[in-house]
């Protein structure tokens, strides 16, 4: 999973984007990234497969709350906003999952059957 950034910042009249920016303007108090997304394979079996994201994150900040959070969603879910360093442990626990993972898919590729 990964956020493409941006390479040129942009500028507003009420509040200074950041470098990462990539808001619509919609609320000019608001910015955002680029939203990075992690879906459902596709499956010849998963006919019910949900084609909306299973997680996607942002990164988010807020005149309200001027501190730049990673924005955690999942599903129409608002999630949540961490730190950067609770992004760094969910990210963490996402690398372990993403091993056990792995490991299911070459047991299952090793198990002859
Ligand atoms: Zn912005």
């Amino acid at each position: 999973m990964s956020i493409t950034l941006p390479s040129l910042a942009l500028t507003q009249d009420s509040s200074p984007c950041f470098p990462w920016c990539a808001h619509d303007g919609r609320f000019p108090g608001e910015h955002t990234s680029a939203t990075a997304t992690l879906t459902f394979p596709r499956s010849r079996r998963g006919l019910n497969v949900p084609t909306t994201p299973l997680l996607a994150a942002e990164l988010y900040w807020s005149e309200e709350f001027p501190q730049t959070r990673v924005g955690i969603g999942a599903g129409d879910n608002d999630g949540v906003t961490l730190a950067p360093a609770e992004a760094e442990q969910f990210a963490d626990r996402l690398i372990a999952f993403a091993f056990r993972v792995r490991r299911l898919s070459r047991l299952a590729a090793g198990s002859g059957a």
